[in-house]
């Protein structure tokens, strides 16, 4: 039996093919380029303080969820505590504020309070809502033989209900929020996830908070990135940090080692790369195996918008937001950074988690969305300007905090940590900052099916990660490292039939 396989990248959807293939009888080895696993799942100390560059939430955890069956086979939910909370996410606009509750019956209460000129619109939104509460998108068999009950429970659960929400499906948040004549209505439809998000993602976010399957693992990201990495180690697979991976070498469609930055090579019966679609098919594979469905992928979706995330260790407590994914705030007055024009910011207050700060101190982080050519071109001109630039920009967003929210704010600052999109692809090789990969527009969501785990034209390589999945996140990226185990399980079978036989 063939029965190596080298995996590229110690990220959640490498660790997670690792510890399926594992299960499997496979013998496996990681090969990071970091001297620790998690990859964008990941946190950083300054001082005392913890900066969490990740885990705002984490979809699935409600027992009988699918996804919940994932994080259980990876070991993360052993004796992980969940932060939950009955609001989503809050939108504060010139006084006031809209409060997202995770249950769709108090949110269409809660947004006819704030706009009952717009009731007509708030009721059609909640009967989609309601409809869309059972869906599951994201089945944990993806790949491989379906039984009859899991090809029924995905017609019944997924595809039709998808098919009777196509005008939800079609429409981006963005033009959707136009209905609305509200604007922390708008706001809202805008700011639930991304701008180009098809609406109907948008109802399916929903119904995770409603069933209760969203929550913040106490710990955060490293915490939880932890708890996977001891999972694939005890079942005996290998990670081998701080090696790079520069180049796979091929031998008549079928790729026989990895040229790796120390000089060395490795070799393997199968190969698994869980970095970013672009090194993946540009720099690993030379640019010589275009996959058609990347092609039209990196044409036509659009990418996640970067961010700057300005992480403060505060040096008191503040009072909660009362919810789970922060409060966006809308800015009386946009700061102006070149074209970047950033008139609103995710704030989020960590005070529920106290392993991230000292007793009676806390963290906050501040999320707002830039363009990654300018910080780019800014590096690359002269990256003393570029530090000197992040950490002006970082206080002048601080000050409008100040002015339109949170009086007092700066005089709290007693750690700052600022992370530009440069940050992001500099320590995980993300394609220009894209941190969650291709947003779910509806012509994402469509063409998805044409993002393959299997390289066309090379026998034994298979690929992972957020990239596959338009929406990106933790649980598609994990569920894909299932899939990829999965078909090369099945490909293995095939490849050893006459030797078995
Ligand atoms: C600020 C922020 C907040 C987020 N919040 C959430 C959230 O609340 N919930 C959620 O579900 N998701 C969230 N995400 C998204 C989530 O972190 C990602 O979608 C997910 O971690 C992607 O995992 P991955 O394994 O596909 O890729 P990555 O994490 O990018 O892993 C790729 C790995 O490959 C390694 N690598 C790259 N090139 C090489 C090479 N040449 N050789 C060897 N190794 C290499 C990298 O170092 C990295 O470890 C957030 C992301 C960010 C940045």
């Amino acid at each position: 039996m063939k029965n190596r396989v080298a995996i590229i990248g110690a990220g959640i959807a490498g660790l997670s093919a690792g510890v399926y293939l594992q299960r499997q009888g496979y013998q496996t080895e990681i090969y990071e380029m970091n001297e620790a696993p998690g990859g964008q799942c990941t946190a950083w100390k300054r001082g005392r303080f913890t900066f969490d560059g990740c885990i705002h939430w984490l979809a699935g955890i409600a027992p009988g969820d699918p996804m919940h069956t994932l994080w259980e086979e990876l070991g993360v939910l052993e004796n992980t505590q969940f932060h939950t909370e009955p609001v989503y996410m809050k939108f504060y606009r010139g006084g006031q504020t809209l409060s997202v509750y995770g249950h769709i019956d108090e949110l269409r209460k809660e947004m006819l309070r704030v706009s009952p000129e717009d009731k007509k619109e708030i009721e059609r939104f909640y009967k989609a809502a309601k409809k869309a509460s059972h869906i599951e998108i994201l089945q944990i068999e993806q790949i491989g033989k379906k039984s009859f009950f899991q090809k029924w429970r995905e017609l019944t659960k997924t595809i039709i209900p998808i098919a009777t929400l196509y005008p939800w499906f079609s429409v981006t948040a963005k033009k959707y929020s136009l209905k609305y004549k509200n604007p922390l209505l708008q706001d809202m439809m805008r700011g639930l996830f991304t701008k180009e998000t098809s609406m109907l993602f948008n109802l399916i976010l929903l119904s995770w908070t409603n069933r209760n399957s969203v929550g913040y693992p106490l710990g955060g990201s490293l915490e939880f990135i932890r708890r996977i990495e001891e999972k694939y180690k005890a079942l005996g697979g290998k990670v081998y940090y701080g090696v790079g991976v520069k180049q796979a070498n091929l031998e008549g469609g079928r790729i026989v080692s990895l040229a790796l930055a120390n000089g060395k090579i490795t070799e393997a019966d199968h190969f698994v790369s869980s970095t970013d679609a672009h090194f993946i098919l540009s720099k690993l594979l030379g640019g010589k195996y275009p996959q058609p469905g990347f092609e039209n992928a990196f044409h036509n979706f659009p990418m996640f918008q970067p961010i700057l995330l300005i992480s403060l260790g505060l040096s008191q407590k503040i009072e909660s937001f009362g919810s789970l994914s922060g409060i966006q705030i809308a800015f009386t007055e946009p700061v102006k950074f070149k074209e970047n024009v950033i008139d609103r910011a995710l704030v989020h207050s960590l005070g529920f988690d106290p392993s991230l700060s000292p007793k009676g101190k806390q963290v906050l982080s501040i999320t707002v969305e830039t363009y990654f050519s300018l910080w780019e071109n800014l590096y690359l001109s002269n990256p003393a300007t570029y530090k000197l630039e992040k950490e002006r920009l970082a206080r002048e967003i601080i000050s409008r905090l100040e002015k339109d929210f949170f009086p007092g704010l700066a005089g709290m600052v007693e750690k700052m940590d600022v992370a530009s999109p440069i940050t992001w692809t500099h320590y995980t090789g993300v394609y220009r900052g894209a941190h969650e990969g291709f947003q779910p527009s509806p012509t994402a969501l469509q063409n998805a099916h044409l993002l393959k785990h299997k390289i066309e034209g090379i026998e034994n390589f298979y690929m992972a990660g957020q990239w596959l999945t338009p929406g990106g996140g933790l649980p598609a990226a994990a569920l894909s490292g299932r899939s990829v185990a999965a078909l090369i399980g099945r490909s293995s079978v095939i490849d050893d039939a006459p030797s078995s036989s």
